[in-house]
């Protein structure tokens, strides 16, 4: 298997910036999107376009890791005429956004105040820490 980051151009300038493990029944697909307006953002591109090949790679994670350089470095070419929507993550970026994700949609569940039978409070990432704490020791030996 090859991996590469390919460029497609059309006539009008437009580009899009993508990457594939199989180049050819990828660029097939492209072309299926564009006549039928698919849900890739490939599809504001016009038949025929070129196929760059940008970078070729031994292995998937090597191309994933190049891809939001070559992403950078078309964008600031090419602008808006470069048709890609969001901008992709390496995957270190990929793990931070998961994190951060999750954290925003469990914020409120972490911080939440349980009441413990010490009359201490404790949230449930803390739950651990208050059961070490002085006070909740000195609870459990009255
Ligand atoms: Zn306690």
């Amino acid at each position: 298997m090859e991996w590469v980051i390919y460029l497609l151009k059309d006539t009008n300038n437009k580009y899009y910036v993508g990457k594939s493990g199989g180049i050819k029944s990828r660029i097939s697909k492209h072309r299926h999107i564009i006549k039928n307006k698919g849900s890739c953002s490939s599809r504001g591109l016009t038949l025929p376009f070129e196929c760059e090949i940008v970078e070729r790679f031994n292995n998937k994670a090597e191309m994933d890791t190049a891809e939001q350089r070559h992403y950078d470095l078309l964008k600031a070419q090419h602008g808006e005429n470069l048709l890609n929507i969001n901008r992709p993550l390496n995957p270190a970026s990929q793990y931070i956004e998961k994190q951060r994700h999750y954290y925003n949609q469990h914020h409120a569940e972490l911080n939440k105040k349980y009441d413990c039978e010490c009359g201490g409070k404790y949230t449930k990432q803390h739950k651990a820490r208050h059961e070490q704490s002085n006070n909740h020791k000195v609870f459990l030996l009255k």
